[in-house]
């Protein structure tokens, strides 16, 4: 009844969104979720409109230069994504004939393809019955079917396997299935403030029925963004995106010179940021 109530619902609920439509690309479902690993979908729906117009093909992408990715990618967070959405294009091109591939292991040998990315695409992108097992579906499948309010920190085997069982009863493709439940999850079952009352699975839900307890255990702290180096990192890109600096210039954007240093040297570490003739900028190639 869970799955039947939560399809029903997504019938009438889902949200229009450009990488749900029948004309999308397997490449614009895998730049959808990569955009969307860690950031909300409001934001990236013109980020990824643009990015689609400009490189519809994996092949597009990979004959640009990372400077342009990256400013292309603009203030979407974790510019690392974008880096290594660059790479994996080029792979596509260079190894798989410019065509995202259909295979698991193909999938997760990309450049920031994990367990998660490589289900997403093999269910949204090519109707496979592959289990996607984001956060949000986690949560509900946490909550409708375990009674607990969160799901652990890390996936366990036992949420695979509850997770392949419904996707199994599931009367309609896997895909449809997992898009349901994570709409659910992101729309209706939210972390901090589920809207029961307009829930379509409330009366199957076990969390629900028992009043609800916090049996979360200890909640993860989330780290917080001001004054990290995750900051400061945004805010030298951010310069950076418009056009090469001296270091005079880099030192004005945060007053912690030994914070500072650290966060471009990560950059440059990770090959965001190069430096040369006492200039920073953002890497060429
Ligand atoms: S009834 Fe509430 S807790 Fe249960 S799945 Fe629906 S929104 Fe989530």
């Amino acid at each position: 009844m869970v799955v039947q109530a939560t399809l029903s619902w997504f019938t009438v609920a889902a949200r229009d969104l450009p990488w749900r439509r029948a004309e999308c690309t397997p490449w614009g479902v895998l730049v959808s979720e990569v955009m969307l690993q860690q950031t909300q979908v409001d934001r990236v729906v013109p980020i990824w409109q643009a990015w689609l117009a400009r490189w519809p093909t994996p092949a597009d992408l990979a004959a640009t230069d990372l400077a342009t990715v990256l400013r292309a990618w603009g203030r979407l967070g974790y510019p690392r994504r974008a880096q290594r959405l660059h790479s994996a294009s080029i792979v596509i091109t260079q190894q798989h004939g410019g065509q995202v591939p259909e295979q698991d292991d193909a999938l997760r040998a990309l450049p920031g393809v994990g367990e998660y990315t490589a289900a997403a695409v093999r269910a949204f992108a090519f109707g496979q019955p592959a289990v996607v097992l984001d956060t949000n579906v986690r949560r509900v499948i946490a909550r409708a079917c375990e009674g607990t309010a969160l799901p652990l920190p890390h996936l366990t085997n036992a949420e695979r396997i509850l997770a392949t069982t419904l996707l199994e009863s599931a009367s309609v493709a896997g895909a449809r299935w997992s898009a349901a439940v994570m709409e659910l999850g992101a729309l209706i079952c939210t972390a901090r403030n589920p809207r029961c009352g307009d829930c379509p699975i409330r009366a199957y839900c076990t969390w629900y029925r028992t009043d609800m307890p916090d049996n979360a255990g200890p909640r993860r702290q989330q780290p917080r963004f001001a004054g990290s180096d995750r900051q400061v990192r945004g805010l030298i890109l951010a310069r950076l995106r418009e056009g090469s600096m001296p270091t005079e210039t880099i030192d004005l954007i945060w007053p912690d010179a030994e914070q500072r240093m650290r966060a471009l040297t990560a950059l440059q570490a990770e090959g965001l940021v190069v430096q040369k003739r006492g200039r920073y900028a953002l890497p060429s190639s």
